[in-house]
C-alpha cells in the first residue's frame, strides 16, 4: 500500500485531514463536563444525520458487528422468531449471529444479486397470524454484491401486512452517503459503524433505537451487559459512559457530521450518486456489469464488478495492492473471485475516482483481460464532465 494513494474498498474509508485532526486529542476526563460538551453534539449530529423524530442514539465503542449484537440482545428473547432475506455475506453474518444468540430465524433465501423480496417478506408476514415473528432484519446496503434494498417499500410490506414486528436496518455501509429515513421509514434500529460513511477510523457502532424498540428493551431476555442500552441511557442523562468511551472517535464523529452538513446532506447523496454512475459507467465500457441484477438495486457505495469468465477477481485485487500501492475489494463467500469490489464512499471526488478506474484498468490489461485501456476512464470522464457541483468536498 502507499499511504499516497486513496483506497477504493468498502470501509474503512478515506479520512479527511480535519477529521484525523480532531480524533487526534489530549487526553481528558470523560466523566467531566468536558466531556459531556463534546458528547453531546456527535449524538444531535448522528440524530439529524438518521432523520430521527424521536428515540435514542447510542454510540458503543465497537463496530457494525457489535452494533448488531446491541440491536438483537436489547430487545429480543431467546427462541424469538425473526425475518430476514439472505442475499450476500453481511445479511448471511446477521443470520448467523441471531441463531448464535438462540433465535429463530425464518430466513427467505433470495440469489446474491438481488435485494430484500418485498413480496415475500409481506407475504411471511401475513401468513404469520399469532404474531410470531418480533423482528424484521433488513440490510440496507449489501456490500458484498452492491445492493440497495428499499426500506420503505419493507415498511409498506409491515403496514400492508399489519404487523406490528420491529425493524431493524443494517445501515453500515448507506447511512451518511444515502439517503436514510429512520422516522419516516418507520425503522425500529438503525446501524452504522464509523468507518464507513462517517470517514473514521473503526471502532465506533453508531446506534438510532426508537422509542418501541426502547419499550421491548424493557422486557427483553436475551444476556446483555457491556452493549446493554439501560445502562448507557443511565449515564447518558448524567452526561457520560458506563464505560471508558472512545474519546477521540466522537470527537471525530462530531467534526465528520460537521463536514457532512456543510456540504449538504442532499448533496453528499448526490455526490454519491455520481461517483457511483461514473463507476458503472466504465464497468459497462470494459464489457463487464455489476453484480446488482438491475439498476434499481445499484448502490451508490460499492460496486460488485462481475469479471469475465476465465478471470478471478481476487488477481486484480492482489496485484493492485502489491504492484500500485491501490486497494479494491475481493469478492466474499459466494462471488469470491467472480468479482471484485469498487468502493465508492466517503471523502472521494472525481479525480480520485478517474484514478481507481485507471487503476484497475492496468491491473486487468497485466492480467491479460479483455478490455482497452482508457475504455473505462473515458467514459466515467465524459460523465464526469457533463455533471455539476463536485467541488464542494474538494474544498476541504
Ligand atoms: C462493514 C459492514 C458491516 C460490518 O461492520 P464492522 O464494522 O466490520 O463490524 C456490517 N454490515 C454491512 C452492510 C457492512 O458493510
Amino acid at each position: 500500500m502507499s499511504y499516497q494513494n486513496p483506497v477504493f474498498i468498502p470501509g474503512p474509508t478515506n479520512m479527511p485531514e480535519v477529521v484525523r485532526k480532531a480524533c487526534d486529542m489530549p487526553t481528558i476526563d470523560h466523566r467531566s463536563p468536558a466531556f459531556a460538551r463534546m458528547f453531546q453534539p456527535a449524538v444531535a449530529g448522528v440524530r439529524r444525520v438518521l432523520k430521527m423524530e424521536a428515540g435514542e442514539v447510542i454510540l458503543l465503542p465497537s463496530t457494525g458487528t457489535g452494533g448488531w449484537e446491541a440491536a438483537i440482545s436489547n430487545t429480543l428473547s431467546p427462541g424469538d422468531t425473526v425475518l430476514a432475506a439472505r442475499f450476500g455475506m453481511f445479511s448471511h453474518r446477521w443470520i448467523d449471529m441471531c441463531q448464535r444468540h438462540g433465535l429463530n430465524v425464518q430466513i427467505i433465501e433470495t440469489p446474491w444479486g438481488q435485494g430484500a423480496p418485498l413480496d415475500q417478506i409481506e407475504a411471511a408476514l401475513r401468513a404469520d397470524r399469532s404474531g410470531k415473528i418480533k423482528a424484521v432484519l433488513a440490510t440496507h446496503n449489501e456490500t458484498a454484491t452492491g445492493v440497495r434494498s428499499d426500506i420503505a417499500g419493507i415498511r409498506k410490506a409491515m403496514d400492508a401486512a399489519d404487523h406490528s414486528a420491529q425493524l431493524f436496518v443494517d445501515g453500515v455501509s448507506s447511512i451518511a452517503s444515502m439517503p436514510f429515513e429512520f422516522s419516516h421509514w418507520g425503522v425500529d434500529i438503525a446501524v452504522a459503524g464509523s468507518q464507513k460513511g462517517f470517514m473514521l477510523p473503526a471502532g465506533l457502532a453508531i446506534l438510532g433505537v426508537s422509542p418501541k424498540a426502547l419499550t421491548a428493551m424493557e422486557t427483553a431476555k436475551l444476556p446483555r451487559t457491556f452493549f446493554d442500552f439501560r445502562d448507557m441511557l443511565n449515564s447518558y442523562a448524567a452526561g457520560g459512559y458506563p464505560y471508558t468511551p472512545a474519546v477521540g472517535l466522537i470527537s471525530g464523529l462530531a467534526k465528520a457530521i460537521e463536514l457532512l452538513e456543510g456540504e449538504g446532506l442532499e448533496a453528499v447523496y448526490a455526490r454519491h450518486h455520481r461517483l457511483a454512475e461514473g463507476v458503472r459507467r466504465a464497468v459497462l465500457a470494459w464489457g463487464m456489469s455489476p453484480c446488482a441484477a438491475s439498476p434499481d438495486l445499484y448502490s451508490d457505495t460499492i460496486t460488485a464488478v462481475v469479471v469475465p469468465k476465465g478471470c478471478n477477481g481476487t488477481d486484480l485485487v492482489k496485484l493492485a495492492a502489491e504492484k500500485y500501492g491501490v486497494a479494491f475489494g475481493v469478492g466474499l463467500g459466494e462471488v469470491a473471485g467472480k468479482v471484485f469490489r469498487i468502493g465508492h464512499l466517503g471523502m472521494l471526488t472525481d479525480v480520485m475516482v478517474l484514478a481507481g478506474l485507471a487503476t484497475a484498468e492496468m491491473c486487468m490489461a497485466d492480467l491479460g483481460w479483455p478490455i482497452k485501456l482508457g475504455s473505462g476512464v473515458a467514459a466515467a470522464q465524459e460523465y464526469y464532465r457533463g455533471s455539476t457541483g463536485q467541488m464542494a468536498m474538494a474544498a476541504e
